[in-house]
């Protein structure tokens, strides 16, 4: 079951509306442990993955600005998440779709191969790439954001038409666009937004480009593009499957404001989300780091691969 309260996810966004501070304390290491919850009945191997030992950070103290000085969340331990009976695959509903949409102009785009290899070793699920398809005006409500004088498109019309082209055997549907989004008018733009209940997300990379802001594109530009759009599709992944914000480690499901907030969080997941994303899919931990590390190697994100390769040595 899904509750309203979670049937929309609006991920990272700039709100208009002025924000305070909560008041947020991270969990203490007794916490972190218990959102993990007791692991006796467990494989050895899975004891082991799920033991943080020194492989993880508690979730850092928020800045001013960053999500958990912003956003008051509630945390969702393993057990918590197990009981919201989450979507989960099945033998009918077992593949991850992405829908390119829109153009990928040649010099800005990232590789989508690389990209549905990512989702696929993160996920350890089937990821198919749809065709592309184009926007023309009409398709959906757009407008000129006033400060960066680019088009925006309105989420919720994307949301809509994604609905009816959930294929028959598609887990999810996840829209990638390098148009820029926003999710209502009182907003200033959004990263993306989804409909848990449907099952189907739509998620904007343009404000990873450093173009967007003006700046010039770096030498390592497309490898930047590429991980900070790693980071988003296996989050988004990641509530798809009724993940919610990660208050516990630094993890790749943690709630992120602004673009510094995403760099710094990692592209892993956490032992409390990894835990609720093996009881959904059922993969073998070690296989995953395996098929993650050579993804990692072959990219030359050293620092990813060999965080994977202390993982394996610690699980094996
Ligand atoms: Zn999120
Ligand atoms: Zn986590």
């Amino acid at each position: 079951m899904v509750t309203m309260r979670r049937a929309l996810v609006i991920s990272a966004a700039g709100m208009l509306a002025a924000c305070s501070v909560m008041g947020f304390e991270p969990p203490g290491l007794q916490q972190r442990l218990e959102a993990i919850g007791p692991t006796k009945g467990l494989s050895a191997k899975l004891q082991r993955a799920f033991a943080p030992g020194d492989s993880f950070e508690p979730v850092p103290v928020p800045c001013p600005g960053d999500w958990l000085a912003v956003h008051r969340e509630p945390g969702q331990t393993f057990e918590q998440f197990r009981r919201s009976r989450p979507n989960q695959p099945d033998a009918r509903r077992r593949i991850i779709y992405l829908q390119p949409l829109g153009a990928f102009p040649e010099q800005q785009s990232l590789s989508l191969e690389e990209l549905r290899e990512y989702a696929t070793a993160f996920s350890q699920m089937e990821v198919k790439a749809l065709s592309p398809v184009s926007i023309t005006a009409g398709d959906f409500t757009s407008r000129t954001n006033s400060m960066t004088r680019q088009r925006q498109i309105l989420t919720e019309d994307v949301l809509r038409w994604l609905k009816g082209k959930l294929p028959a055997d598609g887990f999810c549907l996840l829209a990638i666009t390098m148009e820029d989004l926003y999710p209502e008018p009182s907003w200033n733009f959004v990263f993306g937004q989804a409909s848990l209940n449907e099952g189907v997300g739509v998620y904007s990379f343009a404000r990873y480009d450093p173009a967007f802001y003006g700046e010039p594109r770096g030498k390592d530009y497309q490898a930047l593009l590429l991980h900070r759009s790693m980071k988003v599709l296996t989050h988004e992944t990641g509530h798809m499957f009724g993940l919610t914000h990660c208050i516990y480690f630094h993890c790749v499901m943690n709630g992120s404001n602004h673009l510094r907030e995403s760099d710094r969080r990692p592209v892993h997941l956490c032992p409390v989300c990894l835990r609720k994303l093996q009881f959904s899919v059922g993969f073998d931990v070690e296989k995953r780091y395996e098929a993650l590390g050579q993804f990692y190697r072959q990219l030359g994100l050293e620092e990813d691969a060999a965080w994977v390769g202390s993982r394996l040595e610690k699980i094996r």
